[in-house]
């Protein structure tokens, strides 16, 4: 069953048309991702997700709802959530203050977010660590673990990440993707944009191709990582 659907999205930043009539969908449980080059619009189909800008025209149902005028806190009420491109911690907020940022739709639930933030240190014992320390002074893997688990806080059906092996050693990479796949197994959908298309391929059940904000190619990614064109463009291979 599709948790989200985008029929014939399309999305301008003033008259350029960032997104041309994309369609997609992440069905419960899996892990999808989006590839592509720099610019070809994936941020900016994650941000019309989330509601950070409006689509001018299309479609997006999520667990059943169509989400697109939904203002953006509404969505992450719903169990959206994203973890966004650049890290974006709170520089200084101390680890566990951005984890309690993330747990605002949970109200006044002290259970639950005390819950989640067990859970958030289960995955990323190297925040646990650093629990009393400022977000400004993590290192770069840290930070984006901070911005996944803050992410996290909300308890989200899906969560959405952006670029989360940017900027990181390879070592790093490894590790951020191994947890990607310990959070989808505890149950969380995850569409994942990433520039990393071989690792996010080997990752993924499905994955798109963005190209100048339209979508020329999709399916399961295995069968994308042997695709001529996906291997030729992506894969920086001859
Ligand atoms: P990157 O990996 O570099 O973030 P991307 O695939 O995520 O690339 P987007 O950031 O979604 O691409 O950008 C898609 C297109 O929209 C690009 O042509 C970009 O220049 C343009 N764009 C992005 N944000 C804005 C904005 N705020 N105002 C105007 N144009 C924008």
């Amino acid at each position: 069953m599709a948790l989200l659907e985008l029929r014939d999205v399309n999305t301008y930043y003033g008259n350029v048309r960032a997104l041309k009539d994309v369609s997609l969908k992440v069905d419960e449980g899996q892990i999808v991702t989006l590839i592509g080059a720099n610019g070809a619009g994936k941020s900016t189909t994650l941000r019309t997700v989330s509601g950070l800008v409006r689509p001018q025209s299309g479609e997006i149902v999520f667990d059943g709802a169509p989400i697109h005028r939904m203002p953006a806190h509404r969505i992450v009420f719903q169990g959206l959530t994203q973890a966004p491109e650049g890290r974006q911690v709170f520089p200084t907020l101390t680890v566990n203050e951005n984890l309690n940022m993330g747990a605002y739709s949970l109200g006044n639930d002290r259970e639950a977010v005390e819950a989640n933030r067990e859970r958030v240190y289960r995955l990323f014992p190297r925040l646990a660590e650093r629990k009393a320390q400022l977000g400004g002074t993590l290192s770069g893997g840290e930070q984006q673990m901070l911005s996944i688990g803050r992410a996290l806080m909300a308890r989200p059906k899906l969560l959405m990440l952006d670029e989360p092996s940017l900027g990181l050693a390879p070592l790093l990479v490894q590790a951020i993707f191994d947890t990607i796949r310990a959070i989808n197994e505890q149950g969380v959908t995850i569409l994942l944009v990433e520039q990393n298309a071989r690792a996010a391929l080997r990752l993924a059940d499905y994955g798109y191709v963005l190209e100048t904000g339209a979508i020329p190619l999709e399916g399961p990614a295995e069968a994308l990582l042997h695709d001529e064109r996906v291997r030729k463009a992506y894969l920086g291979e001859a």
